[in-house]
């Protein structure tokens, strides 16, 4: 396996696991979205963080960059859109490439806002959450871009230089949004076709398109890992972070509240801990040389 640890997430959760594993001497590669699309970033004054009152989000958030930088810890920008178990580790696959590793830490934070009508029956037919993996597919025909992540205007540009005629769809026109790629202001979704897609219905008008690209910054834990036990939104651990299935851990917003920096961090050095554990003992079970 490349790495002994893939963390997803790289919020307070995800880079106090990595650090934790790190310290323990375990390869970890964090995959996470850019450090806009980390809800913390937005926060004016975070005042009840131990020890650093009154930083702002982006300032704690910038700490723990510089920390998980010191200790060599690798990044990778970008979703994660499935993991699956094989043998003794994992694929992760993380836009249209895939990573592995021996255990995995979901730090995934709350995933907000159901699927769209539409989305789930369409699937693979037109809905579709890489530009990267299924652009190609669509050169020349019109696609609509749904933009919730900090990085969706660039993927609308992508997309257009690959030769689709992308439509930009948001709540509010970004600042670094072409003037050349279309925007439609919206909230109310509904993915239409009858098979594949064939238009996305906005606040009540149709926009003909042959693809809707569904880009944000996080994915529900079920539809990450197929097969993981739930409470709601929430993923079941134990005291030892560990999911349901062996080898995956979970830590912070997504294994329940309360929703705060403090229990995120502890959660994530118990998981990062825990799996550089896990991994010592599979490396004991198997050794390396066979
Ligand atoms: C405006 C605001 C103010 C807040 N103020 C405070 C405060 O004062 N004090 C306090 O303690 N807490 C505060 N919080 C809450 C705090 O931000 C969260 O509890 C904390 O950030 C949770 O950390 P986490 O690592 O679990 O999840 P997150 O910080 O949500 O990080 C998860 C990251 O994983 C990414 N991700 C999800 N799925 C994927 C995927 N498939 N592939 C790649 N990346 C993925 C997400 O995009 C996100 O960047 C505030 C939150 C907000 C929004």
């Amino acid at each position: 396996m490349p790495y002994d640890i893939i963390v997803i997430g790289g919020g307070p959760a995800g880079l106090s696991a990595a650090v934790q594993a790190r310290a323990r001497a375990r390869s970890v590669l964090v995959v996470g979205a850019r450090p806009e699309d980390i809800p913390l970033w937005k926060a004016e004054r975070v005042e009840n963080y131990l020890g650093l009152p009154g930083l702002s989000g982006r300032e704690l958030l910038e700490r723990f960059d510089a920390h998980a930088a010191a200790m060599g810890i690798e990044r990778k920008y970008g979703r994660a859109l499935n993991v699956m178990p094989d043998g003794d580790g994992f694929f992760v696959g993380v836009e249209s490439e895939v990573e592995t590793a021996s255990a995995v830490v979901l730090a995934t934070g709350i995933a907000h806002g159901g699927k769209y009508p539409g989305e789930a029956e369409h699937l693979g037919r037109g809905v579709s959450y890489c530009a990267t993996c299924d652009g190609g597919l669509y050169r020349g025909r019109p696609v609509a871009v749904v933009g919730q992540s900090a990085d969706a205007p660039a993927e609308a540009v992508y997309l257009r230089n690959l030769g689709c005629r992308p439509t930009y769809v948001a709540r509010e026109r970004p600042a670094d949004l072409p003037a050349d790629i279309p925007f439609v202001q919206g909230t109310r979704l509904e993915i239409l076709g009858d098979g594949p897609v064939s238009a996305l219905n906005v606040d009540g008008t149709d926009i003909p398109c042959t693809c809707v690209f569904l880009l944000r910054p996080s994915m529900a834990p079920a539809e990450l890992v197929y097969g993981l036990e739930l409470d709601g939104p929430h993923i079941v651990v134990d005291r030892d972070m560990a999911a349901s299935i062996p080898g995956v851990f979970a830590a912070g917003d997504c294994t329940g509240g309360p929703y705060q920096v403090s229990k995120a961090v502890g959660e994530g050095l118990i998981a990062g801990h825990r799996a550089a554990a896990y991994v010592d003992r599979l490396r004991k079970a198997v050794p390396r040389d066979g």
